[in-house]
This record gives C-alpha cells, structure tokens and sequence, in this order.
C-alpha cells in the first residue's frame, strides 16, 4: 500500500477512483472519454458538479460557477482581466511562488499591481499581517495556502476592496465564507478533482464589469457562466471526477468534517516536528498550513536513513520544494490519519535509533 504524500496532482479518495475507472469502461453505454459534451448525460453531470460546490461551500444567491481549462495559472489572467476596474490597480499580498506569479500576470495585462506586504524576506515562512491596503485599489489578491512554503491564512484579509484569492490548494479542506470575496479561484487537481479543470466562484456583478480594452471570451468570465461552463469543449474527465468527489465529500460529512480530520492529522505530524530533536518546522507557528506542512531534518548524517525508512513504508511524495529542501508533507483531504501515524512512527523510530 502506497501513502500518498504528494502536493499535486495528488491522491483522491479510492472509491472515487474505483468509480472513475469503472465509468472509463462504461458511463451509460459508452466510455466518459468518449462521451460528447453535449450530450444530455454529461450535461447532467456538469450540472450536478456545479450544484454540489455551490451546496458543499454554502454559496449563497448571487454567485455562479464556472470549471474552466487553463490550470490556476490561468487563473491569474482572468482574474487580473476580469476584476479590473476604472482605476486600474490592484494590490497583491506576496505568501510565495504562486503570488508572485499571480502579480505578475496582473501587470503584464495592463494592471498597475503592487505588491502590499511581503514574507520573502524570511523565505514566505510566514504570513504578513501588517499592511495599508489603499482605498483606490479595484480589488486585493491573495493565496489562502502557498503550497510550496506551508503557510496558510488563518483568517480572510479585512477589507471592503473587492477580494479575489486563489484556493487552489485549500479550497474544500475547511469552511470559508465565500460572501467575503467576489472571485475565488481554484486548479482541481488537489482537493477537487484530477487536472483540467479549474474553478472559478464569481460574484454576479463581476460579470461584465471590466475596464480591461482586451478581454477574448475565453477569458471572459461572463461567457462562460452564461453557457453553463460549456462555451467550448470542457474537461470532461476532470469535471466528471469532481462531481464524484464532491459526491463522496458531502455523503462523508462534506467541509465541516472533513476539515476536522485535516486538523487532526495536521496537529499530529506537527507535534511530532515540535517534540522530536530530529526535525524542524521552518514555519512561523500560527501560519502553518494543514494542507501541506513543510519540515526539516536537523541532522544530515541522518538522511539517507530516514529516507530509506519512509521509502520502504511506502511513503511517496514527501521530498521538499527545491525552494525551501527538507521535506514536504502534502495532507489533502483523501490522505488518511493512518498514512499520518506511518510517518510519525518513522520519525519517532529514527529518533528512537539515533
Ligand atoms: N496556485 C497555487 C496555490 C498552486 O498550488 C498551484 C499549483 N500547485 C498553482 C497556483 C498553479 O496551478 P496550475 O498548475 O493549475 O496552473
């Protein structure tokens, strides 16, 4: 058996990849891959994937979906050219990779973004909270959880400028009030779904209300929302996995357990790093993430045997970003408190036989 500790595409549920393979063999008659979009089943489908984010995040009136090719990469044009408004600027909070990316592509279309506070200084080990956030700004952008380096909001940014975030690697892992943000995105190869698609949460008025003088329909937001998600051919395996996930997360409690069960397995491997002499967490205690926590081994004469002993248990996907070394263990919602207590038993061993 394999403990998938990988940050993405990561693992999902095994029932939803049972179901998955067996719809790759027969999905009414014929295979989900060769099944057109059009068609009144995956129609179906796309339907219900799109009722079940709305029931499973509690999306209330006033807010559609949209799944979307193009990864959360993306993301950060159509959010830059969707969110753009009579003044033109933006502010970005810079938790990491992704972030910095995301500024980025906001100025290369025509934005004046700038950067609001930044962590990168102690290598995004921990999250900025002290910043002006002007009152001229067409909307703020942050990254709830930054993948890379393990830190996470605890808590939404508080302003009334309009709020876009990418949630690519936390979004179904805990609550969120999504009336606090009038576009969130997300890629859906973590906690949605295989690669493919991605998602976007957009409130009604964002729809149509760029000043931006380029904006292609694809990157419109408001032409796919008015087709449905179906404005050209969508990803169709990775919408249709999403809406089994979906399906397997509400019928499991939906959000609120789930993210009891990642807090759990989170407290677990993070005081196994805070008691064992062997290792160390770089991150800034009240910013690290559940989703994907970052550690360090103390002693280097010590690696060679740690990561034998994790290989063997069949641990996979535990090497660290090149950005921050160590190691990086990615906990999305499908991994379980087992696979958690294999590697703290591995951690506790290595200590016990230093
Ligand atoms: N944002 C975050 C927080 C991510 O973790 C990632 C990828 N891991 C991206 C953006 C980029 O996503 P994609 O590969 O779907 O473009």
């Amino acid at each position: 058996m394999k403990h998938n500790f990988g940050a993405g595409p990561c693992i999902l549920p095994q029932k939803v990849f049972k179901q998955a393979s067996e719809a790759v063999l027969d999905f009414n008659g014929l295979s989900i891959l060769e099944v057109s979009h059009r068609h009144k089943d995956f129609v179906e489908v796309m339907d219900e994937a799109t009722s079940l984010v709305k029931k499973a995040l509690n999306v209330p009136s006033g807010y559609s979906i949209a799944f979307i090719q193009g990864g959360a990469s993306l993301g950060f044009v159509v959010s830059a050219l969707n969110m753009m408004r009579k003044n033109k600027k933006a502010g970005y909070i810079d938790t990491g990779t992704w972030a910095s990316k995301a500024f980025k592509e906001a100025n290369s279309v025509g934005l004046d973004a700038s950067i609001l506070a930044s962590s990168k200084d102690k290598n995004y080990a921990y999250i900025p909270t002290k910043y002006n956030i002007p009152s001229d700004l067409d909307y703020l952008h942050y990254t709830s959880n930054n993948t890379i380096f393990g830190t996470q909001f605890k808590n939404t940014p508080q302003t009334d400028i309009p709020l876009v975030c990418d949630m690519s690697s936390d979004i179904f892992s805990k609550e969120i009030n999504v009336s606090d943000f009038d576009l969130i995105y997300a890629g859906a190869q973590k906690n949605l779904g295989p690669a493919g698609a991605t998602l976007y949460i957009v409130k009604d008025e964002v729809l149509g209300a760029s000043t931006s003088d380029f904006l292609p329909t694809y990157l419109n937001l408001k032409s796919h929302v008015e087709k449905d998600s179906m404005l050209n051919t969508p990803p169709v395996f990775s919408v249709y996995v999403a809406m089994l996930n979906l399906r397997y997360l509400l019928e499991n409690g939906g959000v609120k357990a789930i993210e009891k069960k990642n807090i759990e397995k989170a407290t677990l491997l993070y005081n196994e790093i805070d008691t064992n002499p062997l290792f160390r967490c770089p991150v800034n205690t009240d910013d690290r993430s559940n989703m994907n926590i970052t550690f360090l081994l103390e002693d280097d004469t010590k690696k060679e045997r740690f990561d034998s002993l994790w290989n063997q248990a069949g641990i996979v996907g535990l090497k660290g970003h090149r950005s921050v070394g160590g190691y990086r263990a990615s906990m999305y919602n499908a991994l379980e408190l087992d696979s958690v207590k294999v590697l703290v038993d591995i951690m506790k061993e290595l200590n016990r036989t230093a």
